[in-house]
C-alpha cells in the first residue's frame, strides 16, 4: 500500500508538471491564433505534443535538470536560469496539489478498488488532472476554454459509462447519471437563460454537465452545487466587505465548482449518508 501511495504521488506530481505547461500552452496557441496572420512555426513550437518546454518569459528550451517538478523551481529560487526571471509560485504548488489529490483520491476513494473498480479510479485520476488544468486556467485568465472542457466531458462520460458497468444495478445506476447531468448543468442553464449570461458565463453550463456526470448522481450534483455557492460566498463576502469587489463579480466561478466536484467525488457519499442519518433520520 505504501509503494502505491508513493507512485501515486510521483505520478501526481509529474503530471501537475503537465498541468502547468498545458495551461500556457493552451492560453499562448490561442493568443497566437487570435492574431490576423498566425504564425504556424510559432504555433509549432507551442504544441503540447511535439514543442519543446521553454521559459516562458525568454522562450529559452528548458533542459531536463530544469524540468524536475518542485526541486527545480527550488534549487532555482523561482527565477529562469537563463534569464532570470521570476517563475511564479504557481508552478510548485500546481505539482504539490496534484500529487496530493492523487494520493487522497486513493486513500479515501468510496469504493472498494477492484475489478472495473480499479478503471473507475484511473479515469478519475486522467479526469483530475483536466480539471486541476480547468482550474488553473479560470482562475489565471477567468475562462473555461472548450479545447479542455469538451475532451474533459469525454473521460467524464467514459467514466460515468465504466461505473454504470460496474454497478450491481446498471440501470438504476444509469438513470442516476442522466438525473445527474440534468441538475448539474440543468440549473445553471436555466440561470444562464434568465439573467442573458449576466449571473453566471456559458462556460459555467458546460462545466455543470461535465461535473454532473463525472459525480453520477443527482443528490451528489446537488451537493457539489451547493458546496460551490457555500465556498465561493465564504470567500468573496469578505472581498465585497473590504470593497475589494464592488458590484461586478471579478470572482470566477467555475473553481469553486472543480472544488466542490472534487471534495463530492471522495466525501459525497458520507457527507450524503451522514445528512439523511443525522438530519432527517432515514
Ligand atoms: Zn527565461
Amino acid at each position: 500500500m505504501l509503494m502505491i501511495i508513493l507512485m501515486l504521488a510521483v505520478y501526481g506530481v509529474a503530471l501537475g508538471s503537465f498541468v502547468n505547461a498545458l495551461v500556457w500552452r493552451i492560453h499562448a496557441q490561442s493568443k497566437e491564433t487570435a492574431k490576423k496572420s498566425p504564425n504556424s512555426k510559432q504555433l509549432d513550437r507551442l504544441s503540447i505534443s511535439k514543442g519543446r518546454s521553454m521559459c516562458p518569459h525568454c522562450k529559452h528550451e528548458l533542459a531536463a535538470k530544469d524540468l524536475v517538478p518542485v526541486f527545480s523551481w527550488l534549487s532555482l529560487r523561482g527565477k529562469c536560469r537563463y534569464c532570470k526571471a521570476p517563475i511564479s509560485v504557481q508552478y510548485p504548488i500546481v505539482e504539490l496539489i496534484t500529487g496530493a489529490l492523487f494520493v487522497a483520491s486513493y486513500l479515501w476513494w468510496p469504493n472498494q478498488l477492484q475489478g472495473l473498480e480499479v478503471g473507475v479510479f484511473v479515469l478519475w485520476l486522467a479526469l483530475l488532472v483536466g480539471l486541476i488544468a480547468l482550474l488553473v486556467y479560470d482562475l489565471r485568465w477567468m475562462l473555461l476554454p472548450d479545447r479542455l472542457v469538451f475532451p474533459l466531458t469525454g473521460l467524464a462520460a467514459l467514466q460515468a459509462l465504466v461505473a454504470v458497468t460496474a454497478s450491481d444495478r446498471p440501470v438504476v445506476a444509469l438513470i442516476n447519471v442522466v438525473a445527474a447531468v440534468a441538475v448539474g448543468g440543468g440549473l445553471f442553464y436555466v440561470l444562464f437563460q434568465v439573467s442573458a449570461g449576466k449571473w453566471i458565463g456559458g462556460g459555467d453550463v458546460k462545466l455543470g454537465w461535465l461535473l454532473g456526470l463525472s459525480v453520477g448522481t443527482p443528490a451528489k450534483a446537488l451537493l457539489f452545487i451547493f458546496l460551490a455557492a457555500l465556498l465561493g460566498s465564504l470567500v468573496s463576502i469578505p472581498l465585497v466587505a473590504v470593497h475589494k469587489l464592488k458590484g461586478k463579480s471579478v470572482i470566477p466561478f467555475g473553481p469553486f465548482l472543480i472544488i466542490a466536484a472534487i471534495v463530492t467525488q471522495l466525501f459525497g457519499t458520507a457527507i450524503i449518508h451522514w445528512y439523511r442519518v443525522t438530519l432527517i433520520g432515514l
